[in-house]
């Protein structure tokens, strides 16, 4: 997989990390998909991924936390994410991608 953009969201006391990675499929030929996950910071396993899910190019969910500085970062319209929503006290910051490292087991 392929991480694309992401967002460190803090909300006191709780912090998420919000990331979009494509996925390549197999063997076919098709475009890649676009996923959207919530994640803890320091993930470890799956029990610390609050919600994944595949993007639609329609989708731009709102998040107040990205809208500030990781505006290309999709969310999905369906919502499910759980950081983001709070106008005050949320905020973002950017995260240095390490291409060697996997961001979470998923
Ligand atoms: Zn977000």
């Amino acid at each position: 997989m392929e991480v694309k953009e992401m967002s460190l969201v803090i909300e006191c006391p709780r912090e998420y990390v919000h990331y979009n990675f494509l996925v390549k499929r197999g063997f076919s030929d098709g475009e890649p998909t676009m996923f959207f996950a919530e994640v803890k910071p320091n993930c470890k396993g799956e029990g610390d991924v609050y919600h994944c899910t595949p993007l639609e190019e329609t989708d731009s969910g709102h998040c107040f936390a990205c809208n500030h500085g990781a505006k290309d970062l999709m969310h999905p319209n369906a919502g499910g994410y759980l950081g983001g929503h709070k106008e005050k006290g949320s905020f973002h910051m950017e995260l240095v991608l390490d291409s060697d490292d996997d961001v979470c087991y998923l």
